[in-house]
């Protein structure tokens, strides 16, 4: 007993250093991550700065007419960034992927699918309960949400500052979203999987162990806010952004957690291989960018499959699937 209650305090300091280290090296990955951002952002971007400078101008005239056109009245401008044009793009995007998962057109999509077998058709009843949820989330939650946000953005900065912001400003601001954004998520899924939130919140989004596009909306209420909203909005607040950066910010998180949960590896999009493992195997993958993941030791065994092989982005028109093909299936 003595000896096990020795092993047991010298444990806990081991296990104390391995938390320590960990956070060490995940300060350190994230603060040169930022610095190489900054430093990609000054080299390669050159050519975009150009095009940038070149069309600033015409981008200029047309903010300032915008300010005119809605001067006194600039919350319109506020819910026009903020809510429809982000809400238009997702469900623009999610209308095509839906077709695709319902209809099954077109034909060629089916070659571009993760889990093969999957979704083909996709469950109507399934989805048509699924899609109350989500309705209910985005009108109900998000809506609202961002509306209440509304004063406090205001106070963080002037969201309708005439000037707008450079494009080094634009590039460094989304870069932080994204750090901001990968911290938040992670943590806050993990923390979703402890087996008593697990059970009472985050089973729901885990329903679709093989998800469709508009399931990034298919959550528990209290998730929505938690791991979808929150992580998402904390950047724009802190940094006091311009209404141009934070449309541009909200449009980008929608679209790029439809294509982590659209079920098809498709050419010149994000891989979705890392969270549509997540929802294969509930204990792997837990964040976004997979930094933290591979800090924490979360991704381990999905370093291990196909999948990890194939997530990357898909620059030809030969699915993945096909050019890194599973193991032959044992005969028994
Ligand atoms: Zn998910
Ligand atoms: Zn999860």
């Amino acid at each position: 007993m003595k000896g096990e209650a020795g092993s047991m305090r010298q444990e806990k300091p081991k296990q104390e250093e391995r938390i320590w280290g960990s956070m060490k090296r995940t300060a350190f990955i994230l603060g040169s991550g930022l610095l190489l951002l900054v430093a990609f952002s000054n080299s390669v971007s050159g050519q975009l700065q150009r095009f940038w400078d070149a069309s600033g101008c015409f981008q200029q005239a047309q903010w300032e007419r915008l300010l005119s056109t809605f001067e006194g009245k600039e919350w319109i401008l506020y819910i026009i960034a903020t809510i429809l044009v982000p809400a238009l793009l997702f469900w623009s995007f999610n209308g095509l992927l839906l077709v695709a998962d319902t209809a099954r057109k077109p034909n060629f999509i089916s070659r571009y699918r993760i889990q093969v077998g999957q979704n083909e058709p996709v469950d109507t009843m399934k989805l048509r309960q699924s899609m109350r949820t989500i309705l209910f989330n985005q009108c109900i939650i998000s809506v609202p949400m961002v509306i209440f946000l509304y004063p406090i953005i205001k106070v963080r900065g002037d969201p309708y500052r005439r000037e707008l912001p450079t494009f080094h400003w634009f590039l460094l601001e989304l870069a932080i979203f994204t750090l901001i954004n990968e911290v938040l998520f992670y943590y806050s899924h993990r923390l979703l999987h402890h087996p008593t939130l697990y059970k009472k919140i985050h089973k729901k989004h885990h329903e679709w162990t093989a998800p469709i596009g508009v399931i990034s909306f298919y959550t528990h209420p209290i998730e929505h806010v938690a791991s979808n909203m929150l992580p998402v909005v904390l950047g724009p607040i802190l940094m006091g952004s311009h209404l141009s950066s934070i449309a541009v910010w909200f449009s980008l998180a929608l679209i790029c957690a439809t294509v982590s949960h659209c079920g098809y590896h498709l050419p010149f999009l994000p891989s979705p291989e890392f969270h549509d493992y997540h929802h294969l195997r509930f204990n792997q993958c837990y964040g976004v960018l997979g930094v933290l993941d591979h800090l924490h030791g979360t991704d381990t065994m999905f370093k291990q499959t196909k999948a990890y092989e194939r997530h990357r982005f898909l620059l030809g028109f030969t699915p993945l699937s096909e050019s890194i093909p599973d193991p032959p299936k044992k005969m028994d």
